[in-house]
């Protein structure tokens, strides 16, 4: 007889887990501790929606964009939670003072769930919402943020909006991660995806933007609305800045005088070169891209965006 293997409850790595709680079947957990079911149709599908806001010196940031966002993405792919939006921001703000982090990542996602029998059928699925807080991370490395990310145009195309809507956040990623690695054999940092008309539209988990003859611009179709992107039209606007969202086709992108990119991961990131061509001719991360990374940071203070975190044992 074979000598069976040893039961074990749980294959946990503490290693592999960053410090962090997460919220599941209306439990507080320590992040290593949080299992789906690998039956959950977000796993087996990528069926499932998300959104991701973050802390920034104790308090979230946009917090009611994110949860607006989050709302209509569910609402979109037929799916509901036994909570609104208020009692997620409950969740989400006991995370983060469970957490105790003053700088956070903070993700909450609803999946399909499962369903009885493993129907097929996406209707007798029970949806499921889970949310969990990490360090606050960025999609750009501290070298990367000094020296400007590289970047490279891939012939991978993005996913085509008329099958997957790009303006629910979604985790249909291999269109992503090919060309990540497209990218990361052409020496680049990382990748930006063309749509079916040779345009430009996003990269992995970030908006793009072209400065020229001080105007800027951003994809406006095929693309995730950014709650940092829409920063950025707000940034614009009070500073008298012009900003389009509309059509970039790669040559205005290769031909722009500063290029940056926007996720909540990381806020404004400065580009310095497109592939392996320096960005304006210069080697230096562009001056209307430092202003706005300096600005971004600045309207965190901001009441009107800012939602206060109470962490225990703080007179706050
Ligand atoms: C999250 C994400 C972004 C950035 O959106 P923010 O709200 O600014 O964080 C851009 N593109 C894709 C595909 C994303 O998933």
């Amino acid at each position: 007889m074979h000598k069976l293997p040893k039961l074990t409850s749980r294959h946990v790595d503490r290693r592999n887990y960053p410090p962090g709680v997460a919220y599941m079947d209306g439990q507080y957990l320590p992040i290593q501790e949080a299992k789906l079911s690998i039956l959950d149709y977000g796993f087996l599908h990528s069926d499932a929606t998300y959104d991701v806001v973050h802390v920034w010196k104790g308090a979230f940031f946009r917090l009611g964009d994110h949860l607006d966002r989050f709302f209509r993405g569910m609402t979109e792919l037929h799916m509901s939670i036994p909570y609104d939006k208020a009692e997620v921001a409950d969740i989400l703000h006991n995370c983060v003072a469970l957490s105790g982090f003053k700088n956070a990542y903070v993700e909450f996602i609803c999946t399909r769930g499962t369903s009885p029998n493993f129907s097929r059928d996406p209707r007798d699925a029970e949806n499921r919402f889970v949310a969990f807080v990490i360090p606050f991370g960025s999609v750009a490395n501290k070298e990367q943020m000094e020296r400007g990310l590289h970047i490279a145009v891939t012939d991978v195309l993005r996913i085509p909006p008329s099958s997957v809507d790009p303006t629910v956040k979604n985790y249909h990623w291999l269109d992503m991660v090919k060309a990540l690695y497209a990218a990361y054999e052409l020496g680049a940092d990382t990748a930006v995806l063309l749509d079916a008309n040779g345009n430009v539209s996003e990269g992995p988990g970030f908006n793009i933007f072209a400065v020229k003859d001080g105007v800027v611009s951003t994809p406006d179709l095929g693309v995730l609305l950014g709650i940092t992107r829409q920063t950025i039209f707000d940034l614009c606007a009070e500073m008298g800045i012009e900003c389009h969202a509309q059509d970039i086709a790669v040559e205005d992108l290769k031909s722009a005088d500063e290029v940056f990119v926007t996720s909540t991961a990381g806020g404004v990131m400065p580009v310095s070169q497109m592939d392996r061509q320096p960005i304006g001719g210069a080697r230096e991360v562009g001056l209307l891209t430092k202003r706005m990374m300096a600005l971004y940071w600045q309207i965190h203070e901001d009441d009107k965006y800012r939602n206060a975190i109470s962490y225990p044992g703080s007179a706050e």
